[in-house]
């Protein structure tokens, strides 16, 4: 079984996903060396900053591109894959915070990214990456009202299109004893999110921009009326020093995990948390006796699994997430953890092997929505898209590089959500957030247990 161990792993290598093994080996790029002057500098290779000199190339900006390690290694190569409207927040709390029309404009504008990722698809030639459509939301408990008025609900005030799927008809579906009714969504599908950031990126250069790996970006200030970045390759030691009048912060979840923060009102408040997936071995029509569902397949769970079928034929293999925690070492027998989990559900799979288990940091703030915007004169954030980031990202792509090309203001509608403070307490490498978060989490379980205790 492949394994990958996070951030002790050669530096350059991606973790020990499916994806890495389905894609094609690429030479490193070259890391940054010598001065440069551009008009902008995005730091982090992830779907964020890739998406966002994807946009700032082809709209004609001189934009630089520096990834610590290698495009796609933090989360956007080792996510789920599920693109889906939404953010890491629902909703409803989105919408108890911020009144229901911006919250409909907000869920609209999310939307929006998961139209960037289908049209990339469309036009980069990538269908090849798609795995399925749609997604069945399954509850753990029997409060089918609860679907139904949540159904109304998201038809009325947000447009979706969802159907009630009841156990009987679900189970014909999912052959689990464990679910007792869903919601099926036709509009999210699931990608290989590795293969898109490759891809993207690679469209990137074609129209401009320059990409550098192993580029650790060290230290960020004012410069004679310009930002200067001053950056180290992780491998090499060499140090080189970029000029920009626009500096992209992209990095997420791995930007605040070192001891210096890059910029510190940004990487303190961004607090890391980790979360597993794995994948089996091939099961081909095994999987047939339980899954009979192409797309993407989560439970409502406030801490669930989710999980969906890769791969054609007889290489079909069951990839399955689940369980978050502020941890960041991964855990001794993660691939054990994660097949109990499995086997709880779907206990007719009998035996089977785990071939590949790894772990990803997501980057949430406090309010579990994204930062986006400016945030002074020349220093945007993309990023801390939590556990919901294959759409939110691409959209926080458009919205920064709109508003660097044409002066464009619509992300000012997140700039309630830009970190102050009390945010700043939270995040980072304060203890204060990871056991408020862990505690959170522990919480979370024992209120889904105490619910379907009730529905047995
Ligand atoms: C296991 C897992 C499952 C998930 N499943 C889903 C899912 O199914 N659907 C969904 O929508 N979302 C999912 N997510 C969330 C989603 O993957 C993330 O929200 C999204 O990929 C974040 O993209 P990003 O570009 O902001 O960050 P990342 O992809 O983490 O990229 C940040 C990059 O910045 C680089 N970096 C950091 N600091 C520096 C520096 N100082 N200098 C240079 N480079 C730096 C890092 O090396 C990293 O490559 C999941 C996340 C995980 C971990």
């Amino acid at each position: 079984m492949s394994s990958a161990s996070d951030i002790s792993v050669k530096r350059h290598d991606h973790a020990g996903s499916w994806y890495a093994a389905q894609s094609q080996a690429r030479e490193l790029r070259p890391s940054l060396s010598g001065a440069r002057q551009v008009q902008c500098v995005v730091v982090g290779g992830g779907l964020a900053g890739v998406s966002t000199a994807w946009l700032l190339a082809r709209a004609g900006i001189e934009v630089v591109l520096v990834e610590a390690h290698r495009i796609g290694w933090g989360a956007s190569g080792r996510n789920g894959g599920f693109v889906s409207p939404g953010f890491a927040e629902g909703v409803f709390e989105i919408e108890k915070r911020v009144g229901r029309s911006d919250a409909r404009t907000l869920f609209d504008m999310s939307r929006g990214g998961v139209g960037f990722v289908e049209a990339r698809i469309g036009e980069l030639g990538l269908e090849g990456l798609v795995g399925g459509q749609g997604w069945l939301k399954v509850i753990r408990h029997s409060d089918m009202d609860m679907l139904k008025s949540r159904a109304a609900r998201m038809a009325r005030d947000y447009g979706t299109d969802y159907t009630l799927w009841p156990a009987d008809i679900l189970r014909q579906t999912l052959a689990s004893e464990h679910y007792h009714g869903a919601l099926h969504d036709p509009e999210p599908f699931h990608i290989d999110p590795l293969g898109y950031a490759e891809a993207l990126a690679a469209d990137a250069e074609k129209a401009g921009a320059a990409l550098f790996e192993q580029t650790h970006a060290e230290w960020l200030h004012r410069r004679e009326g310009r930002w200067q970045l001053d950056t180290l390759c992780l491998e090499t030691g060499e140090t080189a020093v970029i000029k920009a009048d626009h500096v992209v912060l992209a990095t997420s979840a791995y930007g605040s995990i070192h001891l210096a923060d890059l910029y510190a009102p940004l990487d303190q408040a961004i607090l890391p948390v980790a979360t597993y997936v794995v994948t089996s071995e091939p099961l081909g029509s095994r999987l047939d006796e339980v899954i009979r569902f192409p797309g993407c397949i989560a439970d409502t769970r406030r801490a669930g699994d989710y999980y969906r079928v890769v791969g054609k034929g007889d290489e079909r293999r069951l990839l399955w997430g689940g369980r978050i925690t502020t941890r960041r070492s991964e855990p001794f027998r993660l691939a054990d953890m994660l097949k109990a989990d499995i086997l709880e559900i779907y206990p007719q799979l009998g035996d089977f092997k785990i071939d590949y288990a790894w772990s990803g940091l997501m980057g949430y703030t406090r309010r579990k929505m994204p930062v986006i915007g400016e945030l002074e004169p020349g220093i945007w954030a993309a990023t801390a898209f939590g556990g919901h980031g294959l759409n939110t990202s691409a959209m926080a792509a458009q919205l920064v590089a709109d508003a660097i090309v044409h002066g464009d203001e619509q992300w000012t509608l997140f700039k309630r959500f830009h970190p102050g403070t009390i945010d700043r307490m939270a995040g980072g490498n304060s203890p204060v957030g990871r056991v408020a978060t862990q505690a959170a989490y522990w919480s979370m379980q024992a209120r889904d247990w105490w619910e379907e205790r009730q529905a047995q």
